[in-house]
């Protein structure tokens, strides 16, 4: 049974799974298909793929111990434990596949050299962080200057690229290292201690978060949190790890490089899809391409290689992350708006 997973790149993530297909960034054409074709059999496949690969992991263990908390996502108690050789402990939820209860680290895990290691490739990632933005840009039907959040700006790399794009940028941070290394280079960055912004509602056009949402303490409350601070309409852009990668199913808990210690959550699409909807936004199709006008020729052609070679991986099911663009629902303008509707927060700060 366990050749059968060798072929888990083709069957769950690539070319018969409308619901991985679909949303990491394919072409639309190929997306229709899939999606009409497809996905009722493929998520069967797929939900298949994921029983077969807790079963063989729970076998593993001499005995199966439960978790006393029910899942974050379903409410039920079917939790697995999940251990990371001399690494952390999670518990695995049988149903959605979401990874949960991990460590909450201190901050002071992200300061000094946690940071340090990006500063090298800084000048790659500011390009990388311009493609992200002007896919994103794609999405808004913008009239004026968006106003974006960085969730976790790390050194900088979004705030920068979005000021050459000529975006107004701010940054937040639990890490004061990284807030100063940001501050220094004239960009604006906040350092924030835990869940709550220090914004007003209807802030932001666009709250992106690169490799965050896995490390907090509580993902609801902070979707809560990050829907506050978007305007009606605006979206929120996030790429985290995929539990659902087939190399991840394959190796399990023997993947180190994949387990990070401070990682809280590890999501699929499909179960971080569940928590965003439950937070009141609408998620979309995640733009291959965007618009490649908006950049000179080399850097253009830079960009239509770099998002086909990501796309392309997606669809052989050898990417270990995904991303999920996600929009406020427009509201009436007699719905009151959302400082009270953060029950999530208040019960926090309560
Ligand atoms: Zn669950």
């Amino acid at each position: 049974m366990r050749d059968f997973l060798k072929f888990s790149p083709a069957v769950s993530c690539g070319l018969i799974n409308a619901d991985s297909v679909y949303p990491n960034g394919s072409t639309d054409l190929i997306a229709e298909v899939a999606d009409s074709y497809f996905r009722d059999w493929a998520s069967q496949i797929d939900r298949f793929v994921q029983q077969f690969v807790l079963q063989r992991d729970s076998r593993r263990e001499d005995e199966m111990e439960t978790c006393v908390e029910p899942c974050q996502l379903c409410g039920v108690g079917n939790l697995q434990k999940f251990e990371i050789p001399n690494s952390s402990v999670l518990w695995v939820c049988r149903d959605c596949e979401l990874y949960q209860y991990g460590e909450i680290v201190d901050e002071q895990a992200y300061a000094g050299d946690y940071h340090s290691g990006y500063e090298v490739h800084r000048r790659g990632k500011i390009r990388t962080a311009r493609i992200r933005l002007n896919r994103i840009r794609s999405r808004l039907n913008l009239s004026s200057r968006p106003r974006v959040l960085d969730v976790g700006c790390s050194i900088g790399a979004t705030l920068e690229a979005a000021r050459q794009i000529g975006w107004d940028a701010v940054g937040v941070d639990v890490s004061q290292d990284a807030v100063d290394y940001c501050c220094q280079r004239d960009l604006s960055a906040q350092k924030v201690d835990g869940l709550r912004l220090p914004f007003p509602d209807n802030e932001f056009d666009v709250v992106v978060n690169w490799h965050v949402i896995e490390h907090v303490a509580d993902v609801q409350a902070t979707l809560a949190e990050w829907h506050r601070v978007i305007r009606p309409g605006g979206m929120l852009v996030m790429e985290t790890p995929d539990a659902a990668s087939p190399r991840v199913r394959k190796r399990g808990a023997s993947y180190r490089k994949f387990w990070a210690p401070e990682h809280t959550y590890t999501f699929t699409y499909q179960n971080l899809k569940r928590f965003i909807e439950r937070a009141g936004l609408t998620v979309e199709r995640t733009p291959m391409l965007g618009s490649l006008f908006n950049f000179n020729p080399l850097l253009g052609g830079y960009a239509a290689l770099y998002q086909s070679y990501h796309g392309l991986r997606r669809l052989l099911g050898i990417q270990k992350a995904f991303q999920i663009f996600a929009r406020k629902k427009v509201m009436d303008s007699a719905t009151p708006l959302l400082a009270s509707a953060n029950p999530c927060l208040d019960e926090k700060v309560a």
